[in-house]
């Protein structure tokens, strides 16, 4: 079993360390992660600039890739063949932030996984659901090893083809987790608000602001099993049709 581990974080977070750390015991794991923070990057193609690789060392002494692509070029590249080894999974994290809900296209943590999907190749993406505004080092054991615990389930187990998991997990110690659910994406509350300021020489500049988003905790969902204190395992595809509207529009007359 050979693993890709990526992030969207950069190559220096420690959540990518200890996810790697985490996949070592399951087979051979190589890191190959982008030199930055792309964080709600969403789902990318680099085309328009050439892609540098280089290979680092990561706080451990392990060896890793990193490039100036984004997540989902950091699972192309090594897919294509810049990484001879056969790959059989990608996984992605451990993002500091859940992704939940519609923040699923907007994450580079997920679109990772997606990427490793389109071409064929397992995708999982594992995700801390860390308490808002925390300061300080994340404890990422528990999500770790988690994330071990659903490779180990995939690898036993298969995966339908085409299918991404979204993996979050409550910031609990290991043992006061309640347990794994299988979730739909509940609904993300975004809060963002338009900021605009002027810069020196007098031009407008504008941030997309305001406070967190929160989500709406009902069962069965993402939002839900994390309130609840449990693990959160989403089955995602890359078909975004909505099939019953397909009916509606279908009526239309052109
Ligand atoms: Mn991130």
């Amino acid at each position: 079993m050979h693993i890709l581990v990526t992030n969207d974080d950069g190559v220096q977070a420690p959540g990518l360390l200890a996810l790697a750390v985490a996949m070592r015991p399951l087979g051979k794991v190589t890191v190959f992660a982008p030199d930055r923070n792309w964080s709600a990057s969403g789902h990318v193609k680099t085309m328009e600039r050439p892609l540098r690789v280089r290979e680092t060392t990561l706080a451990d002494g392990s060896s890793a890739f990193i490039s100036d692509g984004a997540p989902s070029d950091c699972v192309a590249l090594p897919l294509l063949g810049l990484v001879e080894e056969q790959i059989d999974m990608v996984v992605s994290g451990i993002n500091p932030n859940a992704n939940l809900g519609h923040d699923v296209t907007y994450s580079g943590t997920v679109t990772a996984a997606m990427e490793a999907v389109i071409s064929g190749v397992k995708g999982v993406a594992v995700s801390l659901d860390s308490p808002e505004g925390f300061k300080g080092q994340l404890d990422y054991s528990a999500a770790a090893n988690v994330g071990r615990r659903v490779v180990e389930k995939v690898m036993a187990d298969g995966l339908p083809e085409g299918v991404v998991l979204n993996v979050n997990v409550p910031y609990r110690k290991e043992n006061e987790l309640k347990g794994y659910m299988i979730t739909r994406q509940g609904l993300r509350v975004y809060r963002d608000a338009l900021d605009s300021r002027l810069d020196p020489r007098g031009r407008p500049y504008y941030w997309i602001g305001g406070q967190s988003p929160t989500g709406v905790a009902e069962e069965g969902t993402d939002f839900g099993a994390l309130a609840e204190g449990y693990v959160s395992i989403t089955p995602l595809q890359l078909d975004l049709t909505y099939y019953k509207a397909m009916d509606v529009l279908k009526k239309w007359e052109f």
